[in-house]
């Protein structure tokens, strides 16, 4: 690597970055997001998982308590969906979060759902505990400074055509504005590929823990599309040092109201956990020798 650096960036120099507050560099020590009880970025792959949307109180109580008793850390379920047509289901809103509201009180899960704009800031404040930044927002900067204010744990999902950089800066808005606790979420970007829904960066996983100090997230579930392939991609993930993993899970996805194709049977789920209680142990032991920073550009990726 040292030998194709270009001859301006003397051995050991690093390039200046324009996320300075993101940057491993600045800050020295990987950070840990709470949650609750839960550490994300700490010694074990914290687990996201739940429906893709909450449908009604039955759908959502059932799916929590079996991710809960297969061992998931955090409950997701949408209630606003950012949904390509206009007629497709759009979620329950309020109502929706009435419901995530009854699951953290009965199963004791926190709760993440994607905030779409500032105008429901207030109602969010009180039913969940981690806001998620859909693909589609990650450059509404009104609503990235919003979250930043809001000062509740965020993951902030990469955009599907996001470069690294790009993303980076989104995630500086929100920590700009005084709130620390930014989870990324690769979940996969737009590619040639018509087979699978997206095609999952892996290696921005492993690229952002040698520019960062922020926890990375990855969701196999939207990256693919097919719930085929979600398992032997969340294990790869956490092979590539992924903080944490957001799944859809679904107790009958065939009649769910969005996402059915890539939502795990509980079954299924259960065989991930196992899977990745068996993965993390042997990567995550290495983690404490820390790569170097290696501050990538592009003008050194072409030198
Ligand atoms: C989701 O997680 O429900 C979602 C819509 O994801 P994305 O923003 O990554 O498409
Ligand atoms: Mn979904």
């Amino acid at each position: 690597m040292d030998n194709d650096r270009p001859k301006s960036f003397p051995q050991g120099e690093q390039l200046p970055v324009p996320y300075e507050l993101a940057s491993l560099h600045a800050h020295q020590e990987y950070s840990l997001v709470q949650v609750g009880g839960i550490s994300i970025g700490g010694s074990k792959p914290a687990v996201v998982a739940g429906p893709c949307a909450i449908e009604n109180m039955k759908q959502a109580l059932s799916i929590a308590w079996e991710v809960k008793r297969l061992g998931a850390d955090l409950f997701r379920g949408g209630v606003f969906k950012p949904r390509t047509s206009p007629y497709s289901f759009q979620g329950l809103g309020l109502h929706g979060l009435h419901i995530l509201g009854e699951v953290r009180l009965e199963t004791g899960l926190n709760t993440v759902s994607e905030i779409m704009s500032i105008a429901q800031a207030d109602m969010m404040m009180k039913y969940v505990d981690v806001l998620q930044v859909g693909s589609r927002n990650i450059q509404n900067f009104e609503l990235l400074r919003c979250v930043g204010q809001m000062r509740k744990p965020v993951v902030l999902k990469r955009g599907f055509a996001t470069t690294i950089e790009e993303w980076l800066l989104a995630a500086e808005y929100i920590l700009s504005e005084g709130n620390d606790k930014v989870i990324l979420c690769e979940r996969g970007i737009r590619t040639f590929e018509p087979y699978t829904r997206n095609t999952l960066d892996l290696s921005a996983v492993a690229l952002l823990k040698t520019l960062t100090h922020l926890p990375v997230m990855v969701d196999p579930s939207h990256a693919t599309g097919l719930r085929e392939l979600v398992i032997p991609m969340a294990r790869s993930a956490v092979a590539a040092g992924a903080d944490a993993l957001m799944v859809e899970v679904h107790t009958n996805p065939e009649t769910a109201l969005s996402d059915g194709r890539q939502s795990l049977y509980p079954k299924q789920f259960e065989q991930l956990m196992q899977d990745i209680n068996l993965i993390a142990p042997l990567v995550r032991n290495k983690r404490d020798s820390r790569n170097e920073s290696v501050g990538v550009s592009p003008a050194l990726l072409s030198a």
